[in-house]
């Protein structure tokens, strides 16, 4: 996943493209399109065209500015995605050979959803999700290894529900389940714990939902927003647009809006050379990274 990262950062900047990192964005300026973006330092940015790749529910609740707000239709809170409370380490396991993805399940599924999804709290016997990504290249690895623990959580970050007494009962649920499935899990330091309040503070908008817009019947998964917005110049990406959540679904949201975004200013007759650059640019990127 870095990788992907790297080579669309590397063709961005081949193509003249300035990478500003921790430049939180306050507000999106428009009148009748978009004009700037203004960041948190004050400063402003004047663009013709804007794309937003954050959370959809950020714009259109307002995070961003009124005007953009305007723009979009903000998913209701029932529409968020699950979080998750995440241990990072570096550790030994034992019991038996983990795999790369390995899921160990509660002995309640029905139960674990219902707390999730009905009560909005974190279950007493959840199921876990344990990724040892150093077993690609050797299966059979011994001795400290990096892991990941992820276990589901209602996504409502940052509304203060969430105590430290909860996340070390998680904790311990959690633990618990590893064990009882025969799993030992020795960190060599103290795991690095996320919780759906870290999450929502990462990504503005969400309550730590991680996966974009929640799909709930067959036809929900259509019904994403494009591209385009009703304010012309502001264009959206990433998880809660279509074709929706996940690294490769929110890169090609990321071409789709690109694509549109080039489209859009050629065909208002500003910037026709960049836009045609950018958008062959776009689809190589695309095929390096699938490559
Ligand atoms: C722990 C975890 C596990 C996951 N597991 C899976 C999985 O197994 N399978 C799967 O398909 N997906 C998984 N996902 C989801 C997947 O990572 C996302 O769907 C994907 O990253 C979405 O990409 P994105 O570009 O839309 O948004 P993001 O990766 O969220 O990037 C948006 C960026 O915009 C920044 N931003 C937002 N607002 C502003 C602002 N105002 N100013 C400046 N910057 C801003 C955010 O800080 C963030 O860095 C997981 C996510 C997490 C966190």
């Amino acid at each position: 996943m870095s990788a992907l990262t790297r080579a669309v950062a590397e063709l961005a900047r081949r193509q003249g493209a300035e990478i500003r990192h921790g430049a939180e964005v306050a507000a999106i300026e428009a009148d009748s399109r978009v004009r700037a973006v203004r960041l948190a330092s004050g400063e402003r940015v004047p663009a013709e065209a804007v794309i937003f790749a954050g959370d959809l529910a950020a714009l259109g609740g307002g995070l961003l500015g009124a005007e953009a707000a305007r723009a979009v239709k903000a998913p209701p809170r029932s529409r968020r995605s699950l979080s998750a409370v995440t241990w990072c380490l570096r550790g030994t396991a034992g019991g038996w050979p983990l795999a790369y993805h390995n899921v160990l399940f509660s002995r309640d599924y029905a139960a674990e959803f219902t707390a999730l999804m009905d009560r909005g709290a974190l279950p007493a016997d959840p199921t876990v999700y344990v990724c040892a990504p150093d077993r690609q290249a050797d299966p059979a690895a011994v001795g400290p290894e990096r892991l990941f623990v992820l276990v589901n959580a209602p996504p409502r970050g940052g509304e203060g529900w969430l105590t430290a007494r909860e996340i070390e009962a998680c904790e311990r649920a959690t633990w618990r389940v590893i064990e009882r499935c025969g799993l030992s899990m020795a960190p060599a330091e103290p795991p690095r714990v996320t919780t759906p309040d870290d999450f929502a503070a990462r990504f503005p908008g969400s309550g730590g939902g991680l996966y974009g817009t929640a799909t709930r019947g067959l036809l929900d998964a259509l019904g994403r927003p494009t591209a385009t917005t009703k304010l012309p110049g502001l264009y959206v990406a990433g998880g809660s647009v279509h074709p929706g959540a996940g690294v490769p679904m929110a890169t090609l949201s990321g071409r789709y809006a690109a694509a549109t975004a080039c489209a859009g200013l050629s065909s208002t007759g500003w910037s026709l050379r960049a836009a045609t650059a950018g958008g062959t640019s776009t689809r190589s990127a695309t095929t390096a990274a699938t490559d």
